[in-house]
Formats: structure tokens, sequence, C-alpha cells
């Protein structure tokens, strides 16, 4: 195997008595009144604090909350998360809130027994999104050992996830190995056939990962608004369907190219006559669109055909909503695929921000095998590129 996809783990070391620098991702939701809204991304790395704790270990938390860009901020601060962090990991979590390396030695020092400890927002560091040597040198200085699980960040080279790895032995969590895992096996040993549905706004942001996974699957199913460009370079008249006017030369070359006998396009679309959840729609094919119109799902046609195509896969990822999901109007599309998956026989993988929204939305979160953490950070890892976060763990 890639050692790229082998890294060793928190099973490989031993961690008794030793203090482990553990990188979690926290930047968690907050609702109207501050409080935090969601506990999801910390239920998520449970197991790994858990884990270490029960070897012996001292749990030092390292998470960023939103974008302080290097300056305190009281809106940012970690404080309220390691409040909410409490009942979630059935423990006290204490919380350092400052940076300064003085005071978090002592803290980790007071640490207890079985207690885990929080630090500040480390965004609040200038050193961190900058990747100070520095910095990250000095956060290694703080244990013995460092942990990643903090997939959705793995595809930043920032000081608390990548350049501290350079000054201490990094391993990853169970979070981070599932992951790694999961959309590591996608890419690299997938069982077959191997479909991926591609769908969102723009094709111009991930022509590289369309490039990339068009060389691993057996077919390609391309929805969404990314949809419109290739069939507008097909001939179609899309009327005033979102159309990116500079890829049309690409995508021409690439369906008569690399991707004639794998892409499948939609062959229905819902077309509707203004951008509202209240408007008129039609169900028109590809270049029937009203004039004046736009295509803003796919069609039932084209959902059913494309149902059938997962169902009958082996593996199945699925990145980008197929339609506006965000309008009750033009969801459908969305929904049925995310159904697909949860009813195909196949191993189904999600990634991306929006559609893991989407299938949260719909409620068959359960039925699908993995939904990754990491939206741009899967996104990122399928379209080939090595992860930093990942990259400085040490190989098996
Ligand atoms: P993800 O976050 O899962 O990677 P993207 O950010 O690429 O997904 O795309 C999501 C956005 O794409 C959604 O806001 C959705 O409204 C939009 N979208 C999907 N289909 C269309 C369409 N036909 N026209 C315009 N926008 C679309
Ligand atoms: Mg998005």
């Amino acid at each position: 195997m890639n050692a790229y996809y082998d890294k060793k783990t928190i099973r490989d070391i031993e961690a008794r008595g030793k203090k482990v620098l553990v990188r979690v991702d926290f930047n968690v939701p907050f609702d109207e009144e501050g409080k935090v809204a969601d506990v999801t991304r910390i239920k998520m790395v449970r197991p790994t604090v858990e884990y270490l704790l029960n070897q012996g270990a001292k749990v030092i938390l390292i998470s960023h909350l939103g974008r302080p860009k290097g300056k305190v901020s009281e809106k940012f601060s970690l404080l309220p998360v390691a409040a909410a962090a409490e009942p979630v990991l059935g423990r006290p979590v204490f919380f350092c809130p400052s940076l300064d390396l003085k005071e978090v030695k002592e803290r980790i020092e007071e640490l207890p027994e079985g207690g885990v400890l929080l630090l500040e927002n480390i965004r609040f560091h200038a050193g961190e999104e900058s990747n100070d040597p520095a910095f990250a040198r000095e956060l290694a200085s703080l244990g013995d050992i460092y942990v990643n699980d903090a997939f959705a960040t793995a595809h930043r080279a920032h000081a608390s996830t990548e350049g501290v790895a350079r000054f201490l032995p990094g391993v990853s969590g169970f979070l981070m190995e599932k992951e790694v895992k999961s959309l590591g096996d996608a890419l690299t040993n997938p069982a077959r056939p191997f479909v991926a549905v591609i769908g969102g706004a723009k094709v111009s942001d991930k022509i590289y990962v369309i490039d990339n996974l068009l060389q691993k699957v057996d077919k390609l199913l391309i929805g969404g608004g990314m949809a419109n460009t290739f069939l507008a370079a097909l001939g179609h008249n899309m009327e005033d369907s979102l159309i990116e006017r500079d890829c049309l030369e690409w995508a021409g070359e690439f369906l008569r190219g690399p991707a004639k006998d794998k892409l499948v396009l939609p062959v229905d679309l819902v077309a509707a006559e203004s951008f509202s959840p209240l408007s008129y729609t039609v169900i028109a094919a590809p270049g029937g669109l009203p004039a004046g119109w736009r295509a803003l799902d796919i069609g039932p046609q084209t959902a059913a055909a494309w149902d059938e195509i997962i169902k009958e896969a082996a593996t199945v990822f699925w990145n980008g909503p197929l339609g506006v999901f965000e309008m009750e109007n033009f969801a459908q599309g969305t929904l049925r695929i995310v159904q697909a998956m949860a009813n195909s026989r196949g191993f189904t993988l999600i990634g991306g921000g929006d559609s893991v929204a989407a299938v949260t939305k719909s409620g068959m979160e359960e039925q699908i095998d993995h939904i990754s953490t990491g939206g741009g950070a899967s996104l990122e890892f399928l379209g080939g590129k090595i992860l930093p976060g990942i990259a400085a763990l040490l190989d098996r």
C-alpha cells in the first residue's frame, strides 16, 4: 500500500505517562445566543480521547475556531466549547485561556489524571496559519507525542496540523484513520463498479477532482449547476442556466476525449422561470428549456436512471448537490440520489460541506457508510492532492 495512506495510529504508540497533543476540529457552529449549536465534531473524537486516557496519557486538545486571523478575539474563544465538550466526553475538560508557553506548561503539569485540557483557539497566534517553525517547535515542547485527529484541516499546512509533526512523532487518531482508510481505499483499491456522482455550482472549482476521479471510476455522473457547462459544450442552448464560458473548451475536450465512455449527463432537468422557491417550473430536455429560463435541478428521468446505476455499484462516492437543494422545489434530485445511496448494496461515501448538509437534512445519515468530516479536505484528497496534515505523520 502507498505509504501516504498507511500511517501509524495511536494503536502503534506507547502513551502511558506521556503528554499527548491531539489536534482536533472543534470548529463547531454557534446559535444566535452564542451557544454551541451542534456537538457532532466533538463526538467524533471521543474514541481517540478515551483510548488515550485509558492508556494512561495526559490529553491536551488543540483546535481552531473560525478565522480570528492571528489575533485574540473573544468572539472566537473556545471557552464555551470546553464547557460543551464535558458532557460529550463524560469528564472534566479544563481550559487554558492563554497560549503563553509558560502558562500552558503549568496547566499541563496541574492536569489531574483523567482530565483533559483544551487550549485556547490556536489561530489566536499568528504563527499558526503561517506555520512558523519557531511556534511549531514551541508547541512541540508541550508534549511527547502528537496525534492528528482533525481530517477537516489536514489540507492546511499550519503549525498545529503540520509544523508540530516535524518536531514530535506524529500519528493519526481513530477519526483520521477512518477518513484516510475510507477515502484511500476508494482511490487505490475500490470494489467495482465504482461510481462517482459530482454536482455543485461550479465546474471550475472541481476540474482537478473530476480529472483525477475519472481515472479511477467506472462511471462518472455529473449533475448540478456544473452539468450545464458540459451540456452547453455539447451544443445545447441552456438559456439562462449557470454556465462557465471559460470552461467550455475544457469541457468539450473532456467529453470527446478521456470521459467519452464513462461520463453520464442529465437527460432531463427541472427548468425554472426564476431563481426562487416560488418559481414556475417545467421538466425539460437539455436544449429544450423555455426561452430565458434556467436549469436548477436534475429531472425525474435522470434521477431514475442514476438510481439504477447507484444501486448496482459496489463503491459510490458523491460530492455536490444535484440541484439548488436549499429551495424545496429544486431539492428532489439531490434527495433521490441520497435515497439511492442509502439503498445501495455498495460501500457509500459522501464528502463536501453542502452535500453533508443535504444528507443531514434528509435524515438518512445512518444509512451511508462514510460521511467525511472534511469538506475541502475530502475533495483535495479525492482530487489526488497530498494533504500536508497526513503526509507529516509517521509511515507505518
Ligand atoms: P459541496 O459543498 O458539497 O462541495 P458545492 O459547494 O460545490 O458542494 O455546491 C453546492 C451549491 O451548488 C449549492 O449551494 C447549490 O445550490 C448549488 N447548485 C446545485 N445545482 C445548481 C444549479 N443547477 N444551478 C445553480 N446552483 C446549483
Ligand atoms: Mg460548498
